[in-house]
């Protein structure tokens, strides 16, 4: 049976989001912007390394694969029709980019959940640059999907740094 390698899609996925303009930087600063408020000792350190980690994540890189994959065949127009001008226009009630996006972060608790909530309604960083029709192509299944990816790594950390927290209580608790 073929099989394709693991690596072999988590370089795929990565070299999409650059070939597509989006770094691990503009996610991770989405990441810090979502978790500075639980935690003002985070550094953009920490939320880069958060992105990185996630972008390892198989549920994740086939987001991107698929998602990306039909924006850049909405952008030569090599759909059919109707999905054709629904993908390349972003059609207001298409939904399928929003669903294959939370999908990726379904397996991360619920901060991942309403933090990808959050970030479809009031999108910021790149995700506001992508959204907006001034960037040229088509980044109907991108935004969300950054969206996703930087959802996921705030939970990430969040859980990380509680599980932190209580391990340095139970260090400083047996010095004491
Ligand atoms: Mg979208």
């Amino acid at each position: 049976m073929k099989r394709v390698h693991s690596q072999e899609v988590t370089m795929a996925a990565r070299n999409l989001l650059f070939e597509r303009g989006v770094s691990i930087e503009a996610i991770a600063e989405i990441v810090y912007e979502m978790q500075y408020p639980y935690n003002q000792d985070l550094s953009m350190r920490d939320c880069i390394e958060s992105v990185e980690s996630v972008l390892l994540k198989r549920e994740i890189q086939h987001a991107i694969l698929v998602g990306v994959e039909l924006d850049k065949l909405a952008e030569q127009k090599k759909l059919s029709e109707p999905l054709q001008t629904i993908i390349e226009t972003d059609e207001g009630l298409f939904g399928i980019d929003e669903t294959i996006a939370l999908g990726a972060a379904l397996g991360y608790g619920s901060i991942a959940v309403t933090t990808f909530g959050h970030l479809d309604k009031n999108k910021i960083g790149i995700i506001k640059e992508l959204d907006t029709k001034n960037v040229p192509g088509v980044h109907t299944f991108l935004d969300d999907i950054v969206a996703s990816i930087a959802a996921t790594a705030a939970s990430r950390l969040a859980h990380r740094i509680r599980d932190l927290e209580e391990l340095e209580e139970k260090l400083s608790e047996t010095i004491s």
